[in-house]
């Protein structure tokens, strides 16, 4: 044990400093007063890491805010560029990645196409190259960086930095986490793509103070994140969420998890793709032309195509009744519907509404607000940032000071 009591006494400046920090991540621009009120702490101890946090540079004096008591209060907000994190979105044949601040705002974009053969060496390669090109773009020092976040789909083990399956590439149990970060002397972070949306929806966007909430979202496939009781739940080994994988029709599409009639194989995108193509064999015309595309389908169903318009409202009526499954089982306050998949607009979503309202348990979903929310490549880039961001910002109760030795 090495000085338990100084041990405790750091641990307690250091939470108090979290808190502060995390208050005017939140809430700012405060004043010092202000601070005072919302973290119960002393005027003595706010003006103390006040005046520390703006020597070191995390915090910064914003202007004068409102009369109050006869004088104008200096306000304090999080200095954005106290560091910068670098986002990344793995996916199956491109990588993309935003160097950002530590709101999430975006200062450099970059992108890469990744080879076909997907061995960890491979895409590690590949990762470090990028890494290294949005630090070049962005004019940005290695050591100004305080990590790198990384969404994938997957079974991702957020704690270990574990990629336990990988639908994409194949992969099991592989420390991706560890393996980059040898080679790019930068902490990383991983988790599920969707899960990093989530956290970025909850540190700054529509769930941002939101008890209950759930983020689904809608494109090559089907996923889910929720945060309950103002925490992210991730199940046993990070597997929770697989809102793709529930059935939805028992002898329905064969899904590529290797069951058939999944939410995702009967609602995702590549699910209109196929009630399209089933149509034209069958001889049914439609102006949709192939390679089929969302956008594409989209398009056609504006015009009026009736072969475009009955996938979009196929699919859509089958993602009515998963959302239907969630409110049922999780009763949450805010749905944020997001991914590639929203730009269908009501072609898929009035369907999908009228579904909802139909498999929904009794007032079930008159609490329930649904923000649609469509997703870029550059805002799951952005929620792969907000990993890092978590991490600054996490409880100093969640790492230890002092080594067991
Ligand atoms: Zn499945």
């Amino acid at each position: 044990m090495t000085q338990p009591r100084r041990g405790n006494r750091d641990l307690i400046k250091a939470m108090n400093r979290n808190l502060i920090l995390n208050i005017l991540r939140g809430s700012g621009p405060l004043s010092r007063s202000q601070l005072t009120e919302l973290s119960g702490l002393s005027v003595g101890a706010v003006s103390q890491i006040t005046s520390a946090l703006i020597t070191e540079n995390w915090i910064k004096e914003d202007g004068e805010g409102d009369y109050t008591g006869g004088r104008r209060q200096t306000m304090l907000r999080l200095n954005p560029t106290a560091g910068y994190i670098i986002g990344i979105k793995l996916m199956e044949q491109r990588i993309v990645s935003v160097l950002t601040d530590l709101e999430t705002t975006p200062l450099a974009y970059l992108e890469r196409p990744l080879p076909n053969a997907q061995s960890s060496e491979v895409v590690i390669a590949g990762l470090k190259g990028l890494i290294e090109g949005v630090l070049a773009a962005a004019g940005v020092a290695r050591h100004h960086v305080m990590g790198v976040g990384i969404g994938l789909a997957g079974v991702i083990d957020y704690d270990r930095g574990i990629v336990h399956y990988s639908p994409y590439f194949h992969w099991r149990d592989v420390p991706l986490a560890e393996l980059l970060s040898h080679e790019i002397y930068l902490p990383v972070y991983i988790e599920n793509d969707v899960n990093s949306l989530t956290l970025t929806e909850q540190l700054f966007g529509a769930g941002h103070e939101v008890a209950n909430f759930v983020v689904v979202t809608v494109g090559r496939g089907i996923g889910m994140g929720m945060v309950f009781n103002h925490q992210r739940y991730q199940g046993t080994r990070g597997g929770a969420g697989e809102l793709g994988h529930i059935t939805v029709e028992a002898n329905g599409l064969p899904c590529d998890c290797g069951k058939q009639g999944c939410l995702e194989a009967m609602a995702a995108d590549p699910a209109v793709f196929r009630y399209i193509v089933d149509a034209l064999t069958h001889g049914t015309p439609s102006r949709v032309r192939a390679p089929i595309t969302l956008q594409r389908v989209v398009d056609a169903a504006r015009e009026g195509d009736e072969v475009a318009r009955s996938a979009l409202a196929r699919s859509g009526r089958y993602l009515g009744m998963g959302l239907a499954t969630v409110i049922n089982l999780l009763s949450p306050s805010l749905i944020i519907l997001s991914g590639e998949g929203v730009i269908a607009e009501d072609y898929r979503l009035g369907p999908m509404m009228e579904a909802l309202e139909q498999h929904t348990f009794d007032g079930l979903l008159e609490n329930v607000r649904i923000v649609i929310k469509p997703a870029d490549e550059e805002l799951w880039a952005r929620g792969a940032a907000g990993l890092v961001v978590g991490k600054v910002f996490e409880s100093p109760l969640l790492t230890p000071l002092v080594d067991g030795a």
